[in-house]
């Protein structure tokens, strides 16, 4: 009889030479340390082996004294060099006897196509007594999950990724579930903008982002500084009531800069309010190679896209003489900025939209300055920004600023107040 005993804490084994002499990339890893992260299991190591008995063996050995779970890709071929079985009935003490069904299976796949079986092949029908087989619908090589004495489990799947994924998803998980897979985990991201990440870190500060339980975390992400906090229940309290809680807090602290959850973009975060408003938009962009567009990629609520560039005489296109250009001001960094307005309002009537934006970008040594005008049903606004790196760097960053400004400048559906205005620095 087994000992019961939740399966929270797990490592990683990646069998095959290919993989250590770099012929084939670790993908089977990453993938299941993901599935099982997302399970509520802790992964704590991952390691790469050749193809060699005493290695594997004793990398299993290893791992099963210090964590609950162990699986493994790879090894499982006809091959000689394919040794994953016969480490893991060495570490089990056990001896593998062919499987009449296995076999008979296997038998069966060759008959079908009128080839002789290759009694090579008769080691992928093998089973250990605390071994159960995970079916292969995609192969030939069936996997192991293998139940330890004191209630540690192996499971064994083969390499290749597309006989790996099914098997894991299909067979082992469900299994794993059954025997007690993960705890009560919980999490959220918040996405925040228009504050570098060593700032969120301060707003926070050290106590909360040393915190273990729950964990408070910050990614500093192209789209976004994300702070996310995760928690395992305990006790009487849930995941989910300690991230709740967590949430109040870190919310206290940066709730201002929040402009979504989870793994929301800017185009859906812009979608929503959009659609909740019933608004479209139209772009036109200076100097920004199309940067704005491109981060908006497809989407119906674009409903007119002009991509400029920044010395070329179209920049006047659209009813936007130059010499209607007010006269510039000490105060400001680029009097053409004083066009960007009538661009938006240009757009929005050529797009038919609710929604008007122009951006203009420039380099100003080694950055990018960004103006950004929009124009609403509600209201003119216009920001000028100043983005780390030029070239395209600096245009990405440009297009993210303006995504942000256009979010800002969006009402909640329902919400009558009116939009923020005038220009900040
Ligand atoms: P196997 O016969 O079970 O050892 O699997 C061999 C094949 O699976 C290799 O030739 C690779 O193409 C693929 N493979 C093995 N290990 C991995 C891994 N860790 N990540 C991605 N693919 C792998
Ligand atoms: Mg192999």
């Amino acid at each position: 009889m087994t000992a019961q005993r939740r399966l929270l804490t797990a490592e990683l084994l990646s069998v095959g030479t290919e993989v250590v002499v770099g012929e084939t990339r670790d993908t089977n890893a990453g993938e299941l340390g993901g599935s099982l992260t997302a399970a509520g299991v802790r992964v704590t190591r991952i390691t790469a082996l050749p193809d060699q008995l005493d290695t594997v063996a004793e990398a299993y050995r290893s791992a099963l004294s210090r964590v609950d779970l162990v699986v493994s890709t790879g090894g499982l071929g006809p091959t000689p060099d394919d040794l994953t079985r016969e480490a893991i009935a060495r570490v089990w003490n056990e001896e593998p006897v062919v499987d009449p069904s296995l076999e008979a299976w296997l038998r069966d796949l060759w008959a079908r196509r009128g080839i002789d079986f290759p009694s090579m092949n008769l080691k992928q029908a093998w089973l250990i007594p605390s071994a159960v087989a995970l079916a292969n619908p995609n192969g030939t090589a069936p996997g192991w999950l293998v139940s330890g004495r004191d209630g540690q489990v192996a499971v064994a799947l083969p390499g290749p990724p597309r006989e790996m994924r099914p098997m894991w998803a299909n067979e082992a998980l469900p299994r794993l579930v059954q025997l007690g897979l993960g705890a009560d985990i919980a999490s959220r991201t918040y996405r925040l903008a228009g504050i570098g990440e060593s700032q969120v870190a301060e707003l926070l500060g050290e106590s909360l982002l040393r915190s273990t339980e729950p964990t408070i975390a910050t990614y500093a992400r192209a789209e976004a500084v994300d702070v996310r906090i995760s928690a395992t229940g305990r006790g009487d309290r849930s995941a989910a009531s300690l991230v709740e809680e967590s949430a109040a807090v870190v919310l206290e602290h940066v709730g201002r800069y929040v402009w979504a959850t989870g793994t929301t973009t800017w185009s859906e975060a812009i979608g929503l309010r959009l659609a909740g408003l019933e608004w479209t938009v139209a772009i036109v962009e200076i100097g920004t190679a199309g940067s704005v567009a491109a981060l908006f990629g497809d989407v119906p609520w674009v409903r007119f896209g002009e991509s400029i560039a920044a010395d070329a005489p179209a920049a006047r296109v659209h009813g936007v003489p130059a010499s209607d250009r007010p006269a510039a001001t000490e105060h400001e960094t680029d009097a053409s900025d004083h066009d960007l307005p009538r661009f938006a309002e240009r757009a929005r009537e050529l797009g038919g939209s609710e929604v008007g934006l122009a951006v203009r970008t420039q380099a100003r040594a080694g950055d990018t300055a960004v103006s950004i005008a929009i124009v609403t049903p509600l209201g003119a606004r216009q920001v000028r920004r100043a983005v780390f790196l030029s070239g395209p760097m600096g245009r990405t960053r440009a297009a993210l600023a303006a995504a942000a400004v256009l979010l800002e400048s969006l009402p909640r559906a329902g919400h009558d107040g009116s939009p923020e205005s005038g220009s900040s620095a």
